[in-house]
């Protein structure tokens, strides 16, 4: 069969939804067998995994980590911890309070608010997170989507992120997995509500592909690397479509949803991610060294 003529390395299994969209990509790939519900296309790897050649770990601490001792003792521990990691690049998001007291790794905010300033009591800016040392923010976690944060609240915050000289590490996700593939829809409406008119962003923003069933669990829930690799050659495209090819390229895509030591190699290996946003894993320092250690190329 032709498909086997292929190394496997260049090959992806896409399913019939996602292949309309990576169809007009021609001269990236070629279908090379069409059934009913799935198609084989040569897409190089090279391509979808994009430029950089480091890995990047964020840890999300969400609230787990609390005191300004606990947050500053996970530190130490790291570096002690991560001596001979050299190829992963690791960041943080801590809570607020204990940001501006992290030092000798780069922090950054779990989100920031959508307005540069005024009355909007309790928001923290993205100048303000700048000021306490933050150089990144999450935006668009569905924790805080959960809590009514809508597309064009996101779009205005990775604006105010970006204006503030922080990285946007921008989350998009599904909530569900449908047979008809209409999960892609959603990702794509995520990106692009976001990523309007964002074009000159590209060599700093990062997009992690969080799908929301996935999160909280265990690594026996997560999602699988096939499953993983076939959603981030869809994003590329979407991003090749916002931001150009040479654009899209540069953007590094991770991967959040139950990552932990058991499921990170398979994933970081032939998931086609550059790296992951680890949550729970993250706030208990033997797991997260056990999820960097996987990140080694
Ligand atoms: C997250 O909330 O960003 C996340 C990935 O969480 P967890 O690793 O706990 O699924």
């Amino acid at each position: 069969m032709l498909a086997s003529c292929l190394p496997p390395a260049t090959m992806t299994v896409v399913g019939a939804k996602c292949r309309d969209f990576i169809k007009p990509l021609s001269g990236c790939e070629q279908p090379l067998i069409a059934c009913s519900r799935l198609a084989v296309f040569y897409v190089p790897k090279e391509w979808y995994i994009g430029k950089m050649k480091k890995r990047l770990v964020i840890a999300n601490w969400k609230m787990y980590i609390q005191s300004p001792e606990a947050a500053k003792g996970f530190v130490a521990g790291l570096k002690r911890k991560t001596k001979n990691i050299n190829n992963v690049e690791v960041w943080i998001a801590p809570p607020f309070t204990v940001l501006p007291l992290l030092k000798g790794v780069k922090v950054g905010a779990q989100t920031v608010a959508a307005h540069a300033e005024g009355a909007y009591t309790g928001d923290v800016s993205a100048t303000m997170v700048k000021h306490a040392g933050a150089s990144f923010a999450i935006i668009g976690h569905s924790e805080r989507r959960a809590f009514g944060l809508t597309n064009e609240q996101v779009h205005a915050q990775l604006a105010a992120a970006a204006g503030a000289g922080l990285v946007p590490v921008l989350c998009v996700g599904e909530r569900e997995r449908t047979q008809d593939g209409s999960h892609f829809s959603v990702i794509e409406e995520q990106l692009t509500s976001a990523l309007r008119g964002a074009q000159s962003l590209s060599s700093k923003l990062v997009v992690a592909y969080e799908p929301v069933w996935a999160i909280g669990k265990s690594a026996a829930e997560a999602m699988q690397q096939e499953e993983l690799q076939e959603t981030v050659i869809f994003i590329r495209k979407i991003l090749a479509d916002i931001l150009g090819r040479a654009g899209a390229r540069k953007v590094r895509i991770l991967y959040g949803g139950s990552v932990e030591g058991a499921n990170a190699h398979p994933l970081i290996t032939e998931g086609g991610v550059g790296g992951f946003l680890v949550g729970h894993a993250s706030a208990e320092l033997d797991s997260f060294v056990e999820i960097l250690k996987a990140c080694q190329k």
